[in-house]
């Protein structure tokens, strides 16, 4: 009987749990969370968008999974519940400088095989939106929402179900491995198993490291803070508005969400943190702080990119930035309209040149695998992120 442990309760560990238990009925698999419920960190603080594959290179993982992963979501919430609603979005381009890039994007998004996007003119945009504001736009029919905690509960229910375990309170702090039989610690005691995978998240390298990788990307937090729109003043805004991403960086700048447990999100920022689960702007983890400023990456990135950081760290400060940058989308929001929202810390990869890892990044060996870079699309993909983790695995097997 082959045993498989999983590191990391997210999104990205529980599907890839399920899909291991269907491919291998008899296995022994065991996921190990650190905390005492699954999808504590980036899978349950997110936008809870149902992503497309608009914006990725094509036939990067990213685009393919996402894809793929996005059609299966939709199928796995329809199946088991779970609310979601495929409500589409706008991207709208505020000046004329945009337009270049918003024909780029829809050129990308026909690459990727998405349906029905649609270019509307800047007085088209308020049959959709009646409060955004642009001179042109990309209407984006297969986008949606959902309730991203609720498939995770899902998932946790299925692999249960499967005779396989998820260990919450099992934080993973160190292994070893003798004649090919991997022996990890946790506080809640010792596991064993004959193959591992690592999908840690925010940790990701970390914990790689633990089971004998060289760390040759380092992840860096950069923390999302959302605002909420006062009860009063969400009929701004019907579904999803967003602007047109700077290509440079895979976040896609503060955006209005409606939510599937109601309201509608403005944000998210994403603003260097001072600590990997840093959820408040005040909460510094010298480790992670040491970690980041001993990296070459880190000072590589701040040398190439240091004015974005810095007017991201302006508008992380100022809610009235953040409300100019909101009313470039939807003139009519006011200061007033916003209240506090929460945060989600997004664990990106970056290389030692300081540039930011693009794609997904799994790293194979004979009796591990491990993920190391799982952004977002992450949460729309994650059911085929476990599909591909899967197969690299069977392939190990055959
Ligand atoms: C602000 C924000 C907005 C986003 N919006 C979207 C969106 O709208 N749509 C979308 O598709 N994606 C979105 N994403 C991305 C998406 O949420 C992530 O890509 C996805 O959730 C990653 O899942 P994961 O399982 O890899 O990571 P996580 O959900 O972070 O899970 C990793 C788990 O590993 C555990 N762990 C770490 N170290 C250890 C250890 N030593 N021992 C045991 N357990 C450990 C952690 O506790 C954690 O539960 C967003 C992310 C953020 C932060």
């Amino acid at each position: 009987m082959k045993t498989f442990l999983i590191i990391g309760g997210g999104l990205v560990g529980l599907a890839t749990a399920y899909k291991l238990g269907l491919r291998f009925p008899d296995a022994r698999i065991t996921v190990l969370e650190k905390e005492s419920e699954v999808c504590k960190h980036q899978s349950g603080n997110n936008s809870g968008v149902l992503h497309t594959g608009l914006y990725y290179a094509p036939g990067s993982y990213k685009a393919r999974l996402c894809v793929a992963g996005q059609r299966e979501m939709i199928e796995f919430c329809q199946a088991n519940n779970v609310p979601h609603d495929v409500c589409g979005k706008l991207v709208v381009a505020t000046n004329e400088n945009e337009l270049s890039r918003l024909k780029k994007l829809l050129e990308r998004g026909m690459q990727n095989g998405l349906q029905g996007l649609q270019r509307l003119d800047g007085d088209e945009i308020q049959e959709f939106e009646p409060h955004a504001r642009g001179v042109a736009a990309l209407r984006v029919p297969q986008t949606g929402i959902a309730d991203y905690p609720r498939v995770g509960a899902v998932l946790v229910e299925k692999v249960v179900s499967q005779n396989s375990r998820v260990v919450t309170n099992a934080k993973v702090i160190n292994c070893s491995v003798f004649n090919g039989q991997w022996t990890v610690q946790t506080t809640a005691g010792d596991f064993q198993a004959d193959y591992m995978i690592t999908c840690a998240g925010l940790y990701s390298d970390r914990v790689s490291e633990m089971f004998g990788e060289q760390r040759a990307v380092r992840v860096l937090p950069f923390r999302g803070e959302y605002f909420r729109l006062k009860k009063s003043r969400e009929h701004l805004v019907r579904n999803l508005i967003y602007p047109v991403a700077d290509p440079r960086f895979p976040f896609l700048g503060v955006h209005f969400t409606r939510m599937m447990r109601g309201g509608v999100e403005c944000g998210p920022n994403a603003v260097l943190a001072f600590a990997r689960e840093g959820y408040r702007k005040t909460q510094i983890s010298p480790k992670d702080l040491f970690d980041a400023l001993t990296f070459s990456g880190f000072w590589n990135f701040m040398g190439k990119h240091w004015r974005i950081a810095n007017s991201e760290l302006r508008r992380s400060v100022s809610k009235k930035l953040f409300a100019q940058s909101l009313q470039k989308l939807v003139p009519e929001i006011q200061e007033d309209d916003l209240e506090i929202g929460g945060a989600g810390v997004r664990a990106q990869a970056m290389y030692p040149n300081g540039n930011l890892v693009d794609d997904f990044l799994f790293v194979e060996r004979a009796n591990a695998l491990h993920v190391l870079n799982a952004p977002s699309p992450a949460a729309t993909a994650s059911l085929a992120i476990g599909s591909a983790v899967v197969e690299k695995v069977a392939e190990k097997f055959s």
